[in-house]
């Protein structure tokens, strides 16, 4: 079965340029786009699912190139008994604590929720970094499943750390080289300041061996620097660097806010890719990112936060006014540049059949000239009416067509409550 947009007005994600015309869809990581100008032509079977598209916008579906789907569940539960005073006690009291306590069931329900999420926001590709400490063999496969019931495509990785000792560092490495031997997805370490150098070797050198890239927190806090020059006299990227994690183009530097020049220089240079979390930055009062001297590698992304993109490139477009060089144009370049990562890198699943319509109700005209002021102040998820990811219609009419929306929920809730209660 194949779906054709019948009477779209098509955005070229890279142009900009506007067109009329009808879409057939190949179903499938390859299958592709034809476009028609005579709706006539289009090879429709009395299988296929025809959508009017008239007076709705047609363009490529998005992608989060730094997302956490464990913390989902994290919504509304009981505050931590001591209030953080700071990030590293952000981590401790919330997030490594619920992390401890996730299992399989938590782990699928959180997978579940998030793939709906991303893909009833337009997302329709996922770059995810995991933790579950008491749960390390498998879980990545548990995710991967629940991503795929839902048709979200995915590239994942374990969260490696020595932060509960070297025999959970070992099993995250393990769960890793087994993941990727039948997977496409990355090394994932937590942050430098939790990775020995033991443990940061191995996974550089299980990096190389697999042909993937290192997936990992960059000083997202200044601790991740002070810890960084008192036990290995260096700062975070100059550190990474020596272990040869950013010679991949596959590696992922997720916040990279307190770097220094001789810093952005060794990341501009290298093949690496930096994610900016503006939102996320912002709830943990770490800091402002500033993308000066870091090159054009830049990706945004939501950082466990939600799954929205269009929130993402809104709050680093508004955030940025203040503290970074940015501008309709390259907020937009920011949000789309994970397409190229995914693309340069030859990973499956971004294809051109990955496409999303938007039913804008814009009380003005919106054009190829002014399109880029409707994606930063109108264009919202509330949008999103349908969504194509693989070829495949996995949104129709704001509702998940592959999953039970209502039972997946009801599943979620019940795996919040027991998590909560184990915190
Ligand atoms: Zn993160």
């Amino acid at each position: 079965m194949s779906t054709v947009l019948k009477n779209a007005s098509f955005i070229n994600w890279e142009t900009l340029r506007f067109s009329k015309t009808h879409i057939h869809i190949g179903e499938g990581e390859d299958g592709g786009l034809d476009f028609y100008n005579d709706f006539n032509k289009v090879p429709v079977s009395p299988t296929d699912e025809v959508i009017d598209c008239k007076g709705k916008l047609v363009t490529k579906s998005f992608a989060i190139p730094h997302h956490h789907a464990y913390s989902v569940l994290a919504r509304g539960m009981p505050a931590p008994e001591k209030a953080p005073a700071n990030f590293l006690e952000i981590l401790k009291y919330i997030w490594w604590n619920l992390d401890k306590a996730l299992d399989k069931d938590m782990i699928e329900a959180s997978a579940l929720a998030t793939a709906m999420a991303s893909a009833k926001a337009g997302s329709t590709f996922v770059i995810d970094h995991h933790a579950s400490p008491d749960y390390i063999k498998g879980s990545l496969n548990v995710i991967a499943r629940a991503f795929e019931k839902v048709g979200v495509s995915h590239l994942l990785c374990y969260e490696i750390t020595d932060r509960d000792g070297r025999e959970k560092a070992r099993e995250g490495l393990e769960e890793t080289e087994d993941y990727l031997s039948k997977n496409q997805g990355l090394v994932g370490l937590h942050a430098s300041f939790t990775v020995g150098d033991e443990t940061l070797k191995k996974a550089s050198e299980l990096m190389r061996k697999t042909s993937s890239g290192i997936h990992i927190h960059v000083a997202e806090d200044k601790v991740d620097q002070e810890l960084c020059l008192q036990n290995h006299g260096k700062r975070v990227v100059e550190r990474l660097s020596d272990f040869g994690v950013l010679d991949s183009s596959k590696t992922i530097l997720a916040h990279c806010l307190h770097v220094n020049d001789n810093e952005r220089q060794l990341i501009k240079n290298s093949a690496a890719f930096v994610v900016q979390n503006t939102e996320s930055n912002l709830n943990n009062n770490v800091g402002y990112f500033n993308g000066e001297g870091l090159g054009e590698r830049i990706m945004l992304g939501t950082d466990g936060m939600h799954s929205d993109m269009f929130r993402t490139a809104k709050a680093a477009y508004f955030v940025g006014q203040a503290n970074d060089d940015i501008d309709f144009l390259s907020a937009y370049k920011r949000f789309r540049k994970v397409h190229h990562y995914l693309n340069t890198n030859n990973f499956k699943g971004d294809g051109e059949n990955n496409l999303l319509v938007l039913d804008y109700d814009s009380p003005t005209e919106i054009n190829e000239e002014n399109f880029l002021g409707h994606f930063i102040f109108g264009l919202t998820s509330n949008h999103v009416q349908h969504v194509i990811s693989d070829g495949k219609l996995i949104v129709k009419d704001r509702y998940i067509q592959t999953v039970n929306e209502e039972e997946v929920l009801n599943f979620t809730k019940e795996q919040a409550k027991r998590l909560w209660e184990k915190l």
